[in-house]
């Protein structure tokens, strides 16, 4: 995949439910394509465990219980691409915008700089497939990998770094329904906020796709050869 110097470089955002198979998708082209991912969640762990300007302000918000401000979330992801000036592989934000508050402080920077190429990517998936996937899912156990796997006879150590599989609490199926309750609601108001914008999206249905599937797909979408 040869990319020219002054091409802008592409960001693609990852929305979609919980459970949406974003991770394992996002892992593969890290692996394969040699893409960047960025999970917001990690990010602000190394903010707090490094404790920088951001990190103490999270910190604030995080012993307080409350929610991390979209305008403080959106400068740790900015600065982030910042400090990645000088790199040309393509980045994926995992789950981020997430809100309208979000995507509008991101949308401000990145008309400010044309040197990024915004994709928005809407991965659709039937409620009833994502509680069987995640009631399958298994996590690695290394803060820094996290790579997710689905139980298979076997399967123990993360194939990426070794590390211990577990699975999480809230994978059960009555979590599950909880956590996707709120999600259509939050997803039309950012939807609707991209169409004022004028912010293309584009969809990437996986409606009964294997993960072989679901990145072929998301290369033929991508315009990026996904052969091996
Ligand atoms: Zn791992």
């Amino acid at each position: 995949m040869m990319k020219q110097q002054d091409a802008p470089r592409t960001i693609f955002s990852f929305f979609g439910p919980p459970g949406s198979g974003k991770g394992t998708l996002a892992q593969r082209l890290v692996q394969q394509q040699g893409f960047q991912m960025l999970s917001t969640g990690n990010l602000c762990r190394q903010h707090v465990a490094n404790a920088t300007e951001f990190g103490l302000l999270l910190d604030g918000y995080l012993k307080k219980g409350q929610l991390i401000p979209d305008d403080l979330m959106t400068d740790m992801v900015i600065d982030w691409l910042v400090t990645q000036q000088h790199e040309q592989s393509p980045v994926i934000l995992d789950g981020f915008p997430r809100t309208q508050g979000q995507a509008r402080r991101f949308l401000e920077f990145l008309n400010k700089h044309p040197q990024y190429h915004f994709r928005v990517i809407v991965i659709e998936l039937p409620e009833e497939d994502i509680v069987m996937r995640l009631s399958r899912r298994l996590l690695c156990s290394n803060k820094q990998c996290q790579a997710p796997f689905t139980q298979a006879p076997g399967l123990t150590n993360c194939t990426y770094c070794g590390s211990p599989l577990y699975k999480r609490d809230d994978d059960r199926e009555e979590v599950v329904r909880e956590r996707l309750r709120a999600y259509p609601a939050y997803r039309d108001m950012l939807m609707l906020f991209y169409e004022q914008m004028k912010q293309p999206t584009e969809i990437l249905n996986i409606q009964g796709l294997d993960s072989e599937h679901v990145y072929q797909n998301f290369c033929r979408l991508a315009g990026i050869d996904g052969a091996e």
